[in-house]
């Protein structure tokens, strides 16, 4: 960056601090906002926009209105790498991962599920990581069971995924799969509100080599790079959203064809190779709040609750019960906090349900 766009950037920031400290209208913070790279801004959310639940836009182009976080613990789920806050979503995607992680405990032989990143409070674009994620409809999931005690903060953010392959190899390692991981994905791929998940191209093979069972849902699987430590639930539009793009989706049949043997060539694995009259490509220009929906300029001004306590939580009823309960019996709301915000990380409380 050089010096001239650093003063650029500290007068916007100037500027928005006083616009904030002058009880500026919404309007007029929109406006102030608009040519921000809107990284920054959805990045420096640290509670949810209070507007009703929407998601806005595209996967990876888009925002989140009204997200609730997913409890850190729950009966049957525990939330990983909480300072990254990103365990913000769009209340039918927590439903569902709530329900997936209950029906696979009682049905798969899978112990809990350990969550990933699902989005930024307002959802947006990240500083790091994720191209989509944006909208409140996606989720990492762990291919790691959930352990049988309740993570320490400080395990959450330093315990690493397991790899379900072969080291170098795209064969999944038979020490690490297990018929349980198969019912896992077989299970959130049959939900009629999950649009795809994102799964590595050797985990799908084995799929299609070892599962005996239903697989009408099969095609629901998409072969993808990475995707071997967690796999990628995606949900679709809400019914009823406006402004919320879908996805075309996936071909039909099961995926287990020429379409999933590609993968199994060198093409998808070799470095994109220049072609012959290739112009060297632009720089990509960086993008702004004003390039998004108009809707996320909103999203982005909009007040955030008055305080943690206003913040929902997750939509389990068995959750929201034990919460009001917490709370009835007088146990601090910070029970299940809601925002871990730097220094002050939450720490792991007892299960809701015991
Ligand atoms: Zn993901």
């Amino acid at each position: 960056m050089n010096p001239v766009s650093t003063l650029v950037t500290v007068t916007r920031q100037t500027m928005l601090v006083a616009l904030i400290a002058i009880g500026a209208s919404a309007a007029s913070m929109q406006t102030a906002m608009a040519d921000q790279p809107a990284k920054q801004v959805f990045g420096a959310a640290k509670l949810p926009a209070v507007l009703p639940a929407r998601a806005i836009g595209f996967y990876s182009k888009g925002c989140l209105a009204g997200g609730i976080a997913i409890p850190t613990d729950g009966p049957t789920w525990q939330a990983m790498r909480l300072s990254r806050n990103r365990r913000w979503g769009h209340p039918d995607l927590i439903a569902l991962v709530e329900k997936l992680s209950r029906e696979a405990a009682a049905k798969d032989g899978w112990p809990g599920l350990l969550v990933g990143d699902i989005a930024q409070p307002r959802g947006g674009p990240m500083l790091s990581g994720h191209a989509s994620h944006q909208v409140g409809l996606d989720a990492d999931i762990w291919l790691t069971p959930m352990p049988q005690r309740t993570l320490t903060a400080a395990e959450r953010e330093n315990i690493s995924a397991t790899s379900m392959l072969r080291k170098n190899t795209l064969q999944v390692d038979d020490r690490v799969w297990t018929p349980a991981h198969a019912r896992l994905l077989m299970r959130a791929a049959s939900y009629p509100e999950v649009e795809r998940i994102f799964i590595h191209p050797g985990i799908k093979k084995k799929l299609c080599d070892t599962w005996k069972g239903d697989r009408s849902a099969m095609g629901k699987l998409r072969p993808y790079y990475g995707h071997h430590y967690h796999f990628h639930i995606r949900i679709k539009c809400p019914p009823g959203t406006s402004g919320c793009r879908s996805q075309n989706p996936p071909p039909s049949g099961s995926g287990c064809d020429k379409s999933l043997a590609w993968w199994f060539t060198d093409e998808p694995w070799a470095p994109a190779k220049p072609k012959k009259n290739d112009k060297p490509k632009p720089r990509k220009r960086e993008i702004q709040l004003s390039d998004l929906p108009q809707a996320c300029s909103v999203v982005a001004a909009a007040p955030g609750p008055a305080s943690e306590a206003e913040v929902t939580f997750g939509a389990d009823p068995i959750a929201r019960i034990a919460r009001a309960n917490a709370n009835a019996a007088g146990v601090a709301a910070s029970a299940f906090p809601a925002v871990p915000l730097p220094g002050r990380i939450p720490l792991p409380v007892p299960r809701p349900v015991n």
